[in-house]
């Protein structure tokens, strides 16, 4: 299973979903993110896009 790390367009936090998703609903603000349109992060693991996930939301103060 691969995953993806896409970002909200509305919020700017980064969340994992599977990388076979179409859309993906914002685990923070509700949004449905359309990840074919959405700045994905990264790609790959669950580990390596949840540690993506982390570093993005991390610096995003
Ligand atoms: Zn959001």
């Amino acid at each position: 299973m691969k995953y993806v790390a896409v970002v909200c367009p509305r919020c700017g936090r980064a969340s994992a979903a599977r990388a076979d998703a179409k859309k993906h609903q914002c685990p923070y603000c509700g949004t449905l993110i359309n990840i074919e349109k959405a700045a994905v992060i990264a790609v790959g693991s669950a580990k390596a896009v949840r540690e993506a996930v982390v570093r993005h939301n991390t610096q995003a103060t």
